[in-house]
């Protein structure tokens, strides 16, 4: 008998029919001799549904109400699950985050979990019970509503598996596992049988949205096995695993794309120390999360500064970086949507040459124009037009053959 963790995305228990369906799964595995802990997300759409509605009432609701309006999602679907698994003749208990033990810090929408105390969950599983928790949110320990990010139900889901030592996470989903690319993008994307915490750490990161990054960093850092798989299916997933020495022969495991990006210059900076600190602080002050960051090489003692980020970011960036853009002297200030950010990722490229040269090419070919390109130990990341993303994602997939699974040395 092993301790299971099951969590079912928004897509998987999007309609009452979809919640019975998962309510017999999650029963069929408990009669096949588990205990089992079940995610939940709220109904697909329903949580833009609440931000939408919330933007309706005020232009700038307060993170706390937003924080207080979300977790109504996941609570309206543990129940419903818990009411399809009664009615189908076995007991289950759903928790709310803070029933559940799950304790925050206090920055809402965006809360980090500092610990969980699953006493409830395990006396309810000790009762036989299948227990329901929702996904995405927690409390303050003073007893605030919080949720934990777009995507956070993952989150939860690692987070409980490490917290009551389960055997196995699985995170059921509306595809059949983690492919070389997103499958809506790129048709011939295969699946993965399994990748390591780090490249799926990337992948997540760097736009991959089937996993929460947050959720994948939590797990390498606790050693919480995962796979991700299907609801809809039987299919085997993907399962994501420590890395091994054979590893390395993988250079790119696959293909990461974000949309909705924007960039911004800061043009003919004064080139003397302190200006870059001075940009990026204001931006700090105003919390933009900035992603990349490009400096040209100085000439006639002036240099450009650019750097991306995201497109709802952009109003704000701008708003606060004109009066600096005045007070250090520079040129001017160049702000562009429309872009997306492409990237490669695998081990294998720590010891493997000529992937930066491959891909440039099929890029080059395509008549696809770079924008700007950074590079860590196991990614290369470019800047593209938006327009051009799907077409850059499908020529590049085919120039590493990545319709048969992984590019390997
Ligand atoms: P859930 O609601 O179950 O959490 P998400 O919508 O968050 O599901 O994540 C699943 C989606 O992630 C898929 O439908 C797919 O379009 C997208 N996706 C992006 N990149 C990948 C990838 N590399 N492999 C599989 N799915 C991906
Ligand atoms: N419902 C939340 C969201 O849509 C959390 C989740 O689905 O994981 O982001
Ligand atoms: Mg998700």
């Amino acid at each position: 008998m092993s301790l299971l963790v099951q969590k079912y995305g928004g897509t998987s228990v999007g309609n009452p029919e979809r919640i019975r369906h998962v309510a017999r799964r999650v029963i069929d595995t408990q009669r096949a001799g588990h205990r089992v802990v079940t995610v939940v997300s709220a109904m697909s759409g329903v949580t833009d549904g609440l931000i939408k509605l919330a933007h309706e009432v005020s232009p700038d609701p307060t993170e706390r109400e937003m924080d207080v309006l979300l977790a109504t999602g996941e609570q309206t679907t543990i129940a419903l699950l818990a009411m399809a698994i009664d009615a189908l003749g076995a007991r289950a208990v759903s928790l709310t985050g803070a029933q559940a033990g799950i304790v925050t810090d206090g920055v809402h929408t965006q809360a980090k979990i500092a610990n969980i105390t699953p006493k409830q969950i395990l006396h309810h599983l000790d009762d036989g019970a299948v227990v329901i928790v929702a996904g995405f949110q927690g409390q303050t320990m003073q007893g605030q509503v919080t949720t934990l990010g777009r995507g956070g139900s993952d989150l939860t889901a690692i987070a409980i598996a490490s917290a009551i030592g389960a055997d196995l996470c699985q995170i059921f989903t509306d595809v059949d596992g983690v492919y070389t690319c997103d499958p809506r993008l790129v048709p011939t994307a295969r699946k993965l049988p399994e990748l390591s915490y780090e490249e799926m750490l990337e992948m997540a990161s760097l736009g991959s949205k089937v996993m929460q990054s947050r959720s994948v960093e939590f797990a390498k850092k606790f050693g919480v096995r995962f796979e991700v798989r299907s609801s809809f299916n039987d299919n085997p997933g993907t399962m994501i695993i420590d890395e091994t020495p054979s590893m390395e022969n993988v250079v790119i495991r696959g293909l990461s794309v974000e949309k909705n990006q924007a960039k911004v210059t800061v043009g003919a900076v004064p080139d003397r120390p302190g200006t870059a600190a001075r940009v990026f602080n204001a931006l700090a002050e105003a919390r933009v999360v900035i992603d990349m960051i490009v400096q040209n090489v100085s000439a006639n003692g002036q240099t450009d500064i650019s750097f991306t980020l995201n497109k709802a970011d952009l109003a704000r960036a701008e708003e606060v970086l004109r009066p600096v853009v005045a007070e250090i002297g520079a040129g001017g200030l160049a702000a562009r949507g429309e872009i997306a950010k492409l990237s490669v990722v695998g081990i294998g490229m720590r010891s493997h040459s000529g992937v930066a040269a491959k891909l440039f090419d099929c890029l080059a070919r395509g008549g696809i124009n770079i924008q700007m390109i950074t590079t860590s130990e196991i990614k290369i990341a470019v800047i593209i037009d938006e327009a051009s993303v799907a077409e850059a994602a499908n020529l590049t997939h085919a120039a590493f053959g990545l319709e048969q699974g992984a590019y390997t040395a």
